[in-house]
């Protein structure tokens, strides 16, 4: 079995949309893949509706959270599955968290004006094209200025990393994985030792996580070296927590390919039987 449980599109900052992401899913030989946009669950009904027969479709979301027990605070993404999306609470913190990122990728580029550079606002809104706005929005709109070639180059300290940085609000790592759980979902922490991003969580957090309900963490991603993902395979044997890898498809906004990390069946088969909220489609 080919399982990736870690894929955005359209919905939020990938290039696929929902229904092209899970055709391209099939077609890369996949047998499981999980939809998990920022902050929103805006493309499962398309994705649902487009499943090609012979893959199974996990419905997911990221979430943006962040953990207050640094000064200041570490901002870090939880891979959130089979949740029930109507659920009160979880629905409303979504919508707080997608309206967050509207207002602070409008400072963003109110900050990039102010120095001269030639983009929009509604430039970058129509990128997003309604689906959860992020960098890698203003990202597409400072390539079409020419003033970077590639995305990862607008991540550059001296544009979206550093100097054009504004933080968003996320939500608190513990009320996420709370609510994902109210929500009948199941939680995994996305690339926990992703020092590329930023500063990474201690241990100390992972273990509060998993007596407060977190299930897994992400082992196998393109951000963790072999022996960060060795570290986290051994701490989630500790803890009991299950691992995934997944390859967090961003379509032409990253070079990783579908399928490129995968987790293990057993896992997979864990998650779904721990979760309630909604079922796997396929
Ligand atoms: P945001 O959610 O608006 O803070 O933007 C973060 C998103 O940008 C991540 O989910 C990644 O998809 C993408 N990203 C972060 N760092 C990089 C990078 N160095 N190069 C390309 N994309 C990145
Ligand atoms: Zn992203
Ligand atoms: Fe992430
Ligand atoms: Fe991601």
């Amino acid at each position: 079995m080919r399982i990736d449980l870690h894929c955005h599109s359209t919905a939020s900052d990938g290039t696929l949309t929902p229904a092209e992401l899970v055709r391209a899913g099939a077609a890369a030989g996949l047998d499981v893949l999980a939809i998990t946009d920022h902050d929103t669950t805006g493309g499962w009904d398309q994705a649902a509706a487009a499943r090609p027969d012979g893959l199974t479709l996990v419905r997911g979301a990221e979430l943006s959270c962040r953990w207050h027990g640094a000064e200041p605070a570490i901002a870090l993404h939880l891979l959130a599955y089979l949740f029930d999306p109507a659920e009160p609470l979880l629905a409303a913190e979504l919508i707080r968290l997608r309206s967050d990122r509207e207002q602070r990728a409008e400072k963003i580029v109110e900050k990039l004006r102010a120095d001269g550079v030639p983009i929009t606002w509604a430039e970058v809104q129509e990128y997003a094209a309604g689906g959860s706005v992020g960098r890698p929005h203003i990202a597409q709109a400072l390539i079409r200025a020419g003033l970077v070639g590639t995305t990862t180059e607008a991540f550059a300290s001296k544009w979206l990393g550093a100097r054009y940085f504004v933080p968003k609000s996320d939500l608190d790592v513990f009320e996420a994985v709370r609510a994902v759980r109210d929500a009948g979902g199941v939680t995994v922490f996305a690339h926990p030792r992703a020092t590329v991003r930023g500063r990474v969580v201690p241990d100390r957090l992972i273990v509060e996580l998993a007596d407060a309900g977190l299930f897994g963490l992400e082992a196998d991603h393109e951000d963790h070296t072999p022996a960060e993902r060795e570290q986290i395979r051994a701490l989630a044997d500790q803890l009991g927590l299950a691992v995934t890898g997944s390859s967090d498809f961003h379509g032409t906004h990253k070079t990783v390919k579908l399928g490129a990390f995968q987790t293990a069946p057993e896992m997979y088969e864990k998650i779904v039987s721990a979760a309630t909220g909604v079922p796997v489609l396929g």
